[in-house]
Order: C-alpha cells, then structure tokens, then sequence
C-alpha cells in the first residue's frame, strides 16, 4: 500500500449516541451475533442524559426498577425514584458487563452523514474521522440538545449563565441573586435544590406546572436483599409498576375528562405548601392535569413559599445588565441565570446532519414535521432507523420500555437484510410512513396533550404532536415486533454494467473492490 493510502473503515451498523438507546442498542446487536459495530459519541463518556444532566436534584421521574433495562434488572436501586448519579453508575455498569467497551468511539460527533445510492451504505464523517456502514442506528437523543431562548440583552448580563444541562459546577450560588427561567421538569428539580444556599431565588414562569407529591423512599436493605435472592421479585416488582401505568394511558388518550380528580390531588399537593393565596393564583394552571408532563415534587411548593423566593407569573423578555426583565414588566437583580428551558425536540438537531438518498437532509424532508415508519424509518432514508423518533415519546411511563420495543424492530431489521442476502438495502415507502402516520394523528385528536388547552414541548411550530406516542407501551410493543417487508422497498444495486470485450478484466476489478468491506482509499 503507498504510504497516503489509509484504510477505509466499514461496519455492519454505527449506532449514534451513547445514552440508554445507543447502549440497547449495543447489547442487542452482540445478542443478534453482531460485533462488527461501532458506537459513535461525541461526550468522552456513555450516559447520554444521565452524563450531561448533573444539576442539583436531578433524578427520575420514573421508579427506577421500571427505568431499567429489562434485561439488566437492578436488585441495588438505593431509592424508589433514583438521582441521576445512580442511573448513571448503571449505565456505567451495564457498558462493563454486556462487554460494550470495545466498541465505544467516544469524542466523535457526527458531523454529516449520507446515503451512497450506488454502493447502498451510509458514509459517515465524525470530528475524529470517517467511516461508512451498512446501517446507521441513530440513537442521539430526545432531549440531548440544551435550547437556550433568544433574548435581547442575554451578552449584557455580568453574571453566570448556564442552561441545567450544561451546570457549572465551578459556580458557587451562596448567598448569590440567582434567577431560575423555566417551570419544567429540570426547573423544579432545581428550585428546591438552590434555594436554601440562594441568598435570593427569583423564578421566571411563563406557565404554572401541575406538580404531583414524588413518593419517593429508600429502599430498605431488606428489600434488596430479597431482590438479589430471589430475582423474580425484581421482575414482579417492575411488573406492577408497568401495569399502572398501562392502565392510566386511556384517561391520557381517550378520556382526558377523567383526569379531573388527578388535578384535585396536585391542587392538594400545593394548597399545603402554599398558604399565600395571590401566590397560590399564580402557581394555578389553567390547562388540563397531563396537557404538558406532569411533574413530580414534594419539595418544589414548599420551596418557593420560603421567604428568599420571588415567583414572576411572566417569562423572561430581556435582560438589562445585572436587571432581568419580564414580559409583564417585573424586574429582578440577578448575579447568576439558570435556564432550564428544555431541548430542541422537534427540530431533532441530527436531522440537520443526515442526507438521504435524493440529496436531501432529514430536516428538509421533516420540513412540515417530523414523522417516521413505526417511529423509526423515514421514507428516503434507507438503513437508518432513530431510536425514539417521532412520536415514540411517552406522558406517563418509562422510555426505556419505548426504547426496547425499537430494539426489537432494529434486530428483526438486520434479520430481514440478512435473509435477503448480499449487498441490500431497505427503504421505508412513502405510502407506508403516510399511512402510519395517519393512524397515529388521527388517535391523537382525542388525547390531553392535543386537547388540554396548553402549548407544550411535544408539539412542533405548526401545533402538531410528532413526539408523544397516543397508546399503551403494549401496543407499541406489537407494532414493532417484526418488520413487515410490504412496508419497506428493497433496494438492490444496480447492475454493473456489460464491459466492452477489451475491457473485461478491469470491470470485474471494479466490481469485485466495491463488494470488499475493508477497502482502500486513497
Ligand atoms: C433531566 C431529564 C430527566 C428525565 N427523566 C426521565 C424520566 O424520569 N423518565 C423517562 O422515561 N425519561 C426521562 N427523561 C428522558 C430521557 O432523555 C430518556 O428517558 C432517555 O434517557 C433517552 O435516552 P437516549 O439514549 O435516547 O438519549 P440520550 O440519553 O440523550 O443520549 C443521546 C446520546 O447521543 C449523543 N449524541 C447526540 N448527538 C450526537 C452526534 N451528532 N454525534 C455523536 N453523539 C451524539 C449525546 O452526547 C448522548 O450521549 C429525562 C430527560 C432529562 C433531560
């Protein structure tokens, strides 16, 4: 070989990301018989959300034996709802004993990625180098790209500013003015973390949450002690924790009506926090329980009813100096902002980055929203599934469940590809994607989160849930336990075409190096 030439490197399958989907989807392909797979991150550790969000308080909203890998059970969950420090050691722990390791590439984004019609496999470029494979599994993440609002002024602020994905932990808030933008799931995770070191705690609510009590406890050391004696225990345990929430979906999807009673224990869950009646207005929302996630806490309420607190009903406009601005015209001082204002989710950032076989990128072709065969393959973009695509999400209950019920659909995928044999591809059809998607829209009509009366992270610009899945788990479960090839187009590559007698030699070459899996480029 001369010396400029390097080895062109080709795998079977390149996952995307490292969080509960990229490593599932690990172990799942080791499990199919896959090893020749790589596993692309660009962080310099596996752990997705659990690696990136290490603010103060945060944890599951999920009971940690049902926030787990089914096949990874748990027996040592220390709390009922786990931090995030624990659900992160897991992932740690489940990367060492699925034998995951040598297959991470860490430090490598991904930076573009497209389709190769002729040789039917995704060429890739990462910031560490490039690469091309058979099958690309994107598994980059739902709420994995911090979106910090574009307010004037924000270059202005003399202070910290950081967003809860991103905590600085350098930063010491004793006795600081720190102001918290947002109501979220983060937000009031961090508000009863900051407040008692705060010397004042101003938060900026654009919309009150529904706050339910977190039943959270320790789990006693006689319980995991049975849990590790007697596995099946483990099992019946999350077992009981699915079956609930299985249960509630219908009041989510069908009969939003019910949910009534819900929203008079979180009104209880505040009224015994709050006894200020202007403030107890102001944290009232005027939306359906379940409209947007409801969030769990016992500690957010009696937070923000502490005398260093100031609630401004009004969201952050501008900022002027160390002067926060609402738009109802409040000002606050502040030395420090937090926002904790979500993810960019329905403009799913890797979308910008993949470019499918007409030459277009995901986010051309999700330009009216995003939507995805069975919540993973989009029409266009063959080999390349995305685990929690669109309309894969869940109000109520575990994603993990959602995440494997994907897995399920990507082993029968690389099946399929096997039986055909040879060099193949699989292409969602576009009447297929339309018609699940469909189905899918026409279940949502009904459901809180379109009917609730709020605006929410699960719709995109145009209002449209492409986010949420309007089911129970077990029927997502069905629908992707098997690929149904009428579904899909199967692509072949075209036929080399006939030499010209002189040349024959040289043709066969050409076809014979394209079909080689470690080729060499110049
Ligand atoms: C604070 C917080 C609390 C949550 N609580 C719950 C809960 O209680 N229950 C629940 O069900 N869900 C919860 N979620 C949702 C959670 O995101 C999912 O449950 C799950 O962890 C998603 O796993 P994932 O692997 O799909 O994505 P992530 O965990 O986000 O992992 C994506 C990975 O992809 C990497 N990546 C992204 N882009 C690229 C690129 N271009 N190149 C290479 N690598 C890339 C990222 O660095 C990251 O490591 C929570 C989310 C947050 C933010």
């Amino acid at each position: 070989m001369a010396e400029h030439e390097q080895v062109h490197e080709h795998v079977r399958v390149a996952v995307i990301g490292s969080g509960f989907g990229g490593l599932g989807a690990a172990v799942r392909l080791r499990r199919e018989g896959i090893t020749d797979f790589v596993v692309l991150e660009r962080a310099g550790s596996v752990g997705g959300t659990w690696r990136d969000n290490s603010y103060p308080g945060c944890a599951c909203d999920v009971p940690s034996h049902l926030y787990s890998f089914s096949f990874a059970p748990n027996p040592e969950w220390p709390r009922t709802f786990s931090g995030q420090e624990h659900i992160r050691a897991y992932l740690e722990h489940v990367t060492d004993t699925f034998g995951l390791r040598p297959h991470l590439r860490f430090d490598s984004e991904v930076k573009r990625m497209a389709w190769d019609t002729e040789r039917l496999r995704w060429e890739i470029e990462t910031v560490s180098g490039s690469l091309t494979a058979d099958v690309v599994v994107s598994a980059t993440g739902p709420l994995s790209d911090p979106k910090v609002p574009d307010i004037p002024g924000l270059d202005s602020f003399p202070g910290k500013v950081f967003h809860s994905a991103r905590w600085d932990h350098d930063q010491d808030l004793t006795g600081k003015r720190v102001a918290v933008i947002g109501t979220g799931a983060s937000a009031i995770q961090i508000v009863p973390a900051v407040q008692p070191k705060a010397g004042r705690l101003t938060l900026f609510q654009r919309t009150p949450a529904w706050v339910m009590p977190r039943m959270d406890r320790a789990i006693s050391g006689a319980e995991r002690a049975l849990h590790r004696a007697l596995p099946v225990t483990t099992k019946l345990r999350r077992g009981v924790l699915w079956g609930i929430r299985e249960l509630q979906v219908q009041a989510f999807t069908k009969h939003p009506d019910e949910l009534g009673f819900v929203e008079q224990i979180a009104k209880r869950n505040m009224g015994a926090a709050i006894k200020d009646p202007a403030l107890r207005a102001k944290l009232t929302p005027d939306y359906r329980i379940g409209c947007k996630r409801i969030l769990l806490s016992s500690t957010y309420y009696p937070a923000l009813a502490r005398p260093n607190v100031d609630v401004v009903a009004s969201g952050l406009c501008e900022v002027r100096g160390s002067t926060l601005v609402a738009a109802d015209g409040t000002e606050a001082e502040a030395d420090a902002i937090i926002f904790g204002t979500g993810f960019h989710v329905t403009d799913m950032p890797i979308a910008e980055r993949v470019v499918g076989a007409d030459g277009r990128t995901l986010a051309e072709a999700w330009k009216g929203g995003m939507e995805a065969l069975r919540g993973g393959s989009a029409a266009g973009f063959p080999n390349f599934m995305t685990v929690i695509g669109p309309n894969t999400g869940l109000g109520n209950s575990s994603m993990i469940l959602m995440i494997e019920s994907q897995l399920n659909y990507m082993a029968d995928y690389l099946r399929q590809l096997n039986v055909l044999g040879g060099r193949t591809a699989l292409d969602a059809r576009p009447a297929a994607v339309r018609n699940w998607n469909h189905r899918v829209q026409e279940r949502m009509k009904r459901t809180v989160w379109n009917t609730g009366g709020c605006t929410s992270w699960y719709l995109d610009a145009a209002g449209r849930n492409t986010t949420v899945w309007p089911g129970t788990t077990a029927e997502f479960r069905r629908a992707t336990r098997r690929v149904d090839l009428a579904e899909y187009e199967v692509l072949r590559p075209a036929p080399a075409p006939v030499p010209a007698p002189a040349n024959a030699a040289d043709a066969n070459a050409g076809t014979n190096a394209a079909d080689t899996s470690a080729e060499v480029s110049a």
